[in-house]
């Protein structure tokens, strides 16, 4: 089952929370849950991280450890929200000597965060068998107002906080900088946001389906990083760690913010606007994780 129909099932059992569950002001199908609380809501987000899917061997240890955390953050900047804690699960095989040495970077980049561990769990797999490892990291944090998927309004611009594509190079897709200070500044600004994990087309036309409105981008506005091969890899790659969010186009954001489209009326969807002027559907381009 794909990873878009599964989180659907999910969400579709949170639907009828009602009165009995106020305080659940957001159920899946978000960056984070949203949870009703003092002085401001708390946000929730889970996330795994599994070898040979999310990340292969060459990649280090450290980044091993920064991405299962950095992913997580991710996922609270694009609410707008301030990471405050994180927990963390590991399932590695038997006899795995590495343990020690894979809490204490996750420790110290928690911190960095600004969400230390406060808790975890280490689980071995049955003996015998060497893998995967697989790594979950939860983080709470705060906003005094989360910015949702689902707030884009017709007329609004829509923007990217950074060039995107070829994240794998380098190892950019572990080493990404969570936007949490640029989400913060723009909180009272920002009518939808979402981080791109899985890909330009498919995160916006996340943002579309939630907002029941079309994106359309600019194909000539959409910065392309320099590791990445062309504007395809830059629709599709994912793994940026970039927020993609609308705003009023009137509203003042800072020029290293790129405007790469606008919303419309029509059937949810990302639709490529090319320099002819000719339309294309990229809703699907881009990479489920599952
Ligand atoms: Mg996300």
């Amino acid at each position: 089952m794909r990873e878009r129909e599964l989180l659907q099932r999910i969400a579709s059992r949170s639907t009828d929370l009602g009165a009995s569950f106020a305080h659940v002001l957001v159920g899946p199908g978000d960056d984070c849950a949203v949870i009703d609380a003092k002085p401001h809501p708390l946000l929730l987000t889970t996330d795994h991280l599994v070898q040979h899917r999310h990340f292969d061997d060459s990649l280090p240890l450290e980044l091993v450890a920064r991405k299962a955390i950095m992913r997580s953050v991710s996922d609270i900047a694009a609410m707008a929200g301030t990471p405050s804690w994180a927990l963390a699960t590991a399932l590695l095989p038997v006899g795995y000597t590495h343990a020690d040495e894979l809490f204490d970077h996750m420790a110290r980049y928690a911190r960095e965060f600004g969400c230390p561990l406060v808790g975890g769990d280490i689980a071995t797999l049955p003996p015998n068998a060497d893998g995967p490892i697989s790594l979950t990291v939860t983080v709470g944090g705060h906003a005094p107002r989360p910015i949702l998927r689902s707030g884009a309004r017709v007329g609004d611009a829509v923007y990217v906080t950074g060039p995107l594509g070829g994240s794998l190079k380098n190892n950019r897709h572990a080493l990404a900088e969570p936007r949490l200070a640029i989400a913060q500044q723009l909180a009272n600004t920002i009518h939808a946001m979402i981080d791109l994990s899985d890909g330009l087309g498919i995160d916006a036309a996340r943002v579309a389906r939630a907002s029941n409105v079309r994106i359309e981008l600019d194909a000539d506005a959409i910065p392309i990083h320099p590791d990445a091969k062309d504007l395809e890899a830059a629709l599709g790659d994912g793994e940026d760690y970039e927020l993609l969010f609308t705003a009023p186009a009137d509203a003042n954001i800072p020029d290293a913010i790129a405007r790469i489209g606008r919303v419309v009326e029509g059937k949810p969807a990302t639709i490529l606007v090319l320099p002819d002027g000719t339309h294309r559907d990229v809703s699907a381009q881009g990479f489920e994780h599952g």
